[in-house]
């Protein structure tokens, strides 16, 4: 049977796999055990030193996955180097229809996808089902992205020197695209740079967090299935300090996309050299309450916001800058709010809120809300923490020069700070390293356009949280938050390169 001819694509979403073709499909991709090897020139590569992989709530061994070694990574890049040239070649209607195959595949296994990200990560399963049904949205948004990816004439004459010449531009994949990827979202993010990376032409060698690596696994098999070249797409495991630093420095790169931490996203650019590199870092998100505010729907918003993926969000809701007025007000419903949300096993469909990543993330969260209390903080909802859990928290009496104001606390914790008035607020929200996306709830018109005009972020959402991320927008910080952007039509900007075109067509006087 040709591969994929199990997927009949009904509409634009639906899918229709006769159960025949479910139980195939599913002997393929098998769902219920996900690869544990590399995948290296189109195989599965074993090796004996292993690294375990934890199920994140009850703490159990999932498995073991198998760790790069420096002879791993040269023949993962050698591997990319090689089969680029004919991949760079292929029509891009081809490329496309890969990664639309690919996202149906997606589709038609998000359920056993989600079930691994909740383990993996511990995020609640009907959030990890959401980042399921993302990844395949991604991948469908770069199919379509890849026979968009164009250049333009160029008026020559617009000046004399180009008198007599015919001028256009195109966009040129890079070559080998290094990915290197955060535990948060381990499914989606490593689409938002496989996809466009694909789309565009390029090569990949994947490295993904070594606590989270199953779902990355699984992608490279569904890739496998939809029919993309060996030596495409390599995926090694192993410690960031090892085998990403290793990958970063390699000469057989052509760019680096990274999303992780500010200080790994430092580190990683004064080692770079001479690449092309973007950075996609953390935030310390802000979210300003005016005082016409519909203060119910901000306060249901901004405890979801706080404590999605318990926090784990680099676009999640950390400092509240209420009008006066209104913040006690806004305090008390906020408080309500939290205290509605279901803290508890992943795995169970009333869950909101599971553990973090690790009790040692946890415990770091725990020490931050204790460094700032002794500062004068007041802990009006939550603080307590058991193992890897750590509960909704509220605080409030904070202040810029404590830990939850001014870095990334990646916790499930929220800060609610009264402001004189509106310009002031915005002021305080603006005032930070970061500045990924920032939010206002406000039914005021004017106030709404002042905020995009003070707020200095890479995007600004009114009247909803900064978690706010549709997979197609231009998505990306400014200051310390990163450099460039993604979402597949600007990542594709990012992992090509202009090639100008002069043909001299008449010889002017
Ligand atoms: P991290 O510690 O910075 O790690 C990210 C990736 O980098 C992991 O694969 C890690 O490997 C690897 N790494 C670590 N040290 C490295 C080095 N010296 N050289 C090369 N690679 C290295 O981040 P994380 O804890 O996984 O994720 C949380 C952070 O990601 C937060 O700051 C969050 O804001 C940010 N984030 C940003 C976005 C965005 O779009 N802006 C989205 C999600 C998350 P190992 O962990 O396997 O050792």
């Amino acid at each position: 049977m040709p591969k994929n001819a199990a997927i009949e694509q009904e509409d634009g979403y639906g899918l229709q796999i006769s159960p025949p073709n479910r139980d195939r499909l599913n002997s393929v991709i098998n769902p219920s055990s996900p690869p544990s090897g590399l995948f290296i020139a189109g195989e599965w590569v074993e090796t004996r030193e292993r690294i375990p992989v934890l199920q994140k709530y009850t703490g159990e061994t999932l498995g073991t996955i198998a760790a790069a070694g420096p002879d791993h990574l040269e023949s993962a890049v050698a591997a990319a180097r090689k089969a680029f040239p004919a991949f760079a070649r292929m029509p891009a209607h081809q490329r496309s229809a890969i990664l639309e195959k690919a996202s149906l595949l997606l589709r038609a296994h998000q359920e056993p996808m989600a079930k691994w990200i909740a383990m993996e990560t511990g995020k609640a399963l009907k959030f990890a089902r959401l980042e399921a049904e993302r990844a395949a949205d991604t991948f469908h948004l770069s199919s379509q992205e890849a026979c968009r990816i164009h250049g333009e004439t160029l008026p020559m004459d617009a000046v004399r020197s180009g008198e007599g010449l015919l001028g256009f531009w195109q966009r040129k994949p890079l070559g080998v695209i290094a990915a290197i990827t955060p535990f948060n979202f381990p499914l989606n993010l490593v689409s938002h740079k496989v996809a466009p990376a694909l789309a565009a032409g390029n090569t990949v060698v994947l490295k993904p967090s070594e606590v989270t690596p199953y779902s990355a696994a699984f992608l490279c098999r569904i890739l496998e299935e939809a029919g993309l070249p060996a030596g495409c797409l390599n995926l090694v495991h192993g410690a960031g300090s090892a085998i990403g630093s290793a990958l970063v420095e390699h000469r057989g790169t052509d760019m680096i996309t990274f999303t992780g931490s500010a200080a790994v996203g430092k580190a990683i650019l004064a080692r770079a050299g001479i690449k092309r590199t973007t950075l996609e870092l953390g935030n310390a998100s802000p979210v300003v309450i005016a005082e016409d505010a519909d203060l119910r729907r901000a306060a249901a918003k901004c405890a979801l916001g706080a404590n999605y993926c318990s926090g784990q969000v680099c676009i999640s809701t950390q400092r509240i800058y209420a009008e006066a007025k209104i913040a006690e007000a806004f305090m008390e419903l906020l408080l309500e709010e939290t205290a509605r949300l279901k803290v508890g096993d992943p795995l169970d469909e009333v869950t909101d809120v599971g553990p973090m990543i690790s009790e040692r993330e946890a415990t770091r969260v725990a020490a931050w809300i204790g460094e700032a209390k002794m500062d004068g903080a007041r802990v009006r909802h939550g603080e307590e923490r058991k193992g890897a859990v750590h509960y909704p928290t509220v605080l409030d009496r904070v202040k810029p020069g404590m830990k939850v104001v001014d870095e990334e606390v990646f916790g499930p914790v929220v800060s609610v700070i009264p402001c004189r008035d509106f310009p002031e607020a915005l002021r305080q929200a603006d005032d930070s390293r970061y500045a990924l996306q920032a939010s206002v709830f406000t039914r005021d018109i004017e106030r709404a356009f002042r905020a995009i005009s003070d707020l200095g972020f890479g995007g600004i959402i009114i009247n909803d949280t900064p978690h706010m991320r549709p997979d197609h927008i231009p998505y990306g910080g400014n200051r310390q938050s990163g450099l460039g952007r993604e979402g597949p039509r600007f990542a594709i900007e990012e992992m090509t390169r202009i090639q100008m075109i002069q043909f001299r067509t008449a010889y002017p006087n």
